[in-house]
């Protein structure tokens, strides 16, 4: 394995005005003690309504190393990690979120652990500085995707990891399709490992996950990655069926052979009042419940079928640093670049 790989760090970005410089100077700082550079940082801003642009293209005239990439608007985290990989050049490519709850400084011990020969190296989030209800949801997702799935999703890994360049192709690949990175990755196999890196606390800023986004983000781990929640309306169904069935006997053994054998309550009310009231809302809620999951499925078949890509690159600025000189992507600020199917070629 090349022990001096050509990094590109990516990292998606959202209003992170308050974070971007002291995120900036650490990567680079980082890096510059790294062999094997120049290395790249690719920064994807995705639709910023604050300074982050403004900004980014500071940083861009300052350093070599950067390139950033504008999205049309706010697409969402894992689009704007889709599109880092995209314009990532190097042999290997480090992605960390953009404020700094990913240490850069880590950078190195994740790429001492890749060139032992891994395809994979993801840092497992010990510590973290979330609040209590954050953390246990986050807890209660992992548990339960760990037991859903049948791609080994590792526990507590988040998106921060360095991959290998045949990784980093095959997560462009489907990456935008899945919306669920960390997901895809697992999926894929070769040699993966973890080390456990402890998660910081903010640099600056708020969260840019709204609670909304969040589960969106569960559910599209949970649902892409699953068809438990499809087998669970089967069984729970056919569960149903066989107490229906009990119960039909039951009715119809004391409708026309016992009536007297019924319990003192049952002839209080009218008959089979209670059971009725209970059977149509329960088995009302489950066959709702059970839409809505199916519904999920197909809602995400209808946005497969459509085609439609996951991000819109408005603008690109900076030169790719010179992993591959002959790979040179460098593109005037009014190049459209649609994420998923045919990309156009930028220097055309
Ligand atoms: N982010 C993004 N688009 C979004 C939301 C977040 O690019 O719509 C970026 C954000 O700037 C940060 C990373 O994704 O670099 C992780 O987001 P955040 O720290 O807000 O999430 P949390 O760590 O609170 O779950
Ligand atoms: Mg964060």
């Amino acid at each position: 394995m090349n022990k001096t790989p050509c990094l590109t760090v990516a990292i998606p970005v959202y209003n992170e005005q308050d974070v971007i410089e002291e995120l900036i100077n650490r990567v680079a700082q980082v890096l510059d003690a790294i062999p094997g550079g120049p290395h790249q940082i690719v920064i994807v801003d995705d639709g910023s309504h604050d300074d982050t642009a403004k900004l980014l293209s500071q940083a861009v005239a300052v350093d070599p190393r950067i390139v950033a990439v504008s999205f049309s608007r706010n697409f969402g985290q894992q689009p704007a990690y889709a599109a880092a990989l995209e314009y990532a050049e190097g042999d290997a490519v480090v992605l960390m979120d953009g404020d700094l709850q990913d240490p850069p400084e880590q950078i190195p011990a994740l790429l001492a652990r890749y060139n032992e020969g891994f395809d994979v190296v993801y840092a497992v989030r010990v510590n973290r500085k979330e609040n209590i209800l954050k953390r246990t949801c986050y807890n209660l997702f992992y548990r339960l995707i760990k037991r859903l799935s049948k791609t080994t999703l590792p526990r507590d890994s988040g998106d921060f990891s360095i991959i290998s360049r045949r990784v980093a192709d095959l997560l462009v690949r489907d990456a935008d399709r899945h919306r669920y990175l960390r997901g895809i990755r697992s999926w894929v196999g070769f040699k993966q490992t973890g080390i456990e890196i402890e998660r910081a606390p903010r640099a600056g800023g708020d969260t840019k996950y709204t609670l909304r986004k969040l589960f969106r983000l569960a559910a599209d781990g949970i649902f892409s990655f699953s068809l438990i929640p499809l087998r669970l309306a089967t069984l729970i169904g056919a569960l149903s069926v066989f107490v229906a069935l009990g119960l039909t006997v039951f009715a119809t053994w004391a409708r026309f052979t016992a009536p007297d054998k019924l319990p003192e309550f049952m002839s209080e009310i009218p008959a089979g009042f209670t059971a009725q009231l209970v059977a149509i809302s329960f088995f009302a809620g489950v066959q709702l419940m059970f839409l809505g999951v199916v519904g999920e499925y197909v809602g995400r078949i209808f946005e497969e079928v459509k085609g439609r890509p996951s991000f819109i690159v408005e603008s690109v600025i900076g030169n790719s640093a010179k992993c591959k000189a002959n790979m040179q992507k460098t593109t005037d600020s009014s190049t459209i670049i649609t994420g998923g199917g045919d990309r156009e070629n930028p220097t055309s």
